[in-house]
């Protein structure tokens, strides 16, 4: 099974989503997040947006800095900023893999931030636990049971996860 950078996004925020998505379990019909690729898109800045797709990567910006490759991932708020920062290390190591060394940024335009983010052996052991992490989920007969969050509130699979609490 591919793992992608939307798995890596959402391990970071709940594990039984990662096993609902990848099940293709359908969200709640009437939720307005119910296309959870919109959704996804939603939490990306979409202004100017120049993608870049790699096999099954795509990335949000890519330009050069002193010779230097530089990956950008923009996002529309800080929120979710854990999640990004290894969704963006996951896509500079698919790229080392592939033999193409670049840094990342992490962009914030809506709060004028920007935040350099560094491929390291460490992270790359993260993301290998990671991975391992969202095939053992995947694998899963039955979704791990949900924890309250403050992503919940946003999220389609709210009724699906809190229906006896509404
Ligand atoms: S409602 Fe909460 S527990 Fe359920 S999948 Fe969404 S984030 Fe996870």
């Amino acid at each position: 099974m591919p793992v992608t950078g939307v798995h890596i996004w959402y391990y970071y925020i709940c594990k039984r989503e990662v096993w609902l998505i990848i099940h293709q379990i359908a969200a709640d019909q009437d939720d307005e997040n119910i296309d959870l690729g919109r959704f996804f898109n939603e939490q990306t800045y979409q202004r100017d947006k120049k993608e870049l797709s790699l096999g099954h990567i795509k990335v949000d910006r890519v330009r050069e800095e002193n010779g230097e490759l530089v990956v950008g991932e923009v996002k529309k708020s800080s929120r979710f900023k854990e999640s990004a920062r290894y969704q963006l290390l996951y896509y500079l190591d698919t790229l080392r893999q592939m033999g193409v060394q670049a840094r990342g940024e992490l962009l914030f335009p809506k709060e004028r931030r920007r935040e350099r983010v560094e491929w390291t052996p460490e992270a790359k052991q993260e993301l290998e636990k990671a991975v391992a992490d969202i095939r053992r989920i995947a694998r899963l007969p039955v979704p791990p049971p949900p924890k309250k969050i403050s992503f919940c509130k946003k999220c389609a699979y709210r009724e699906y996860c809190w229906a006896e609490e509404n």
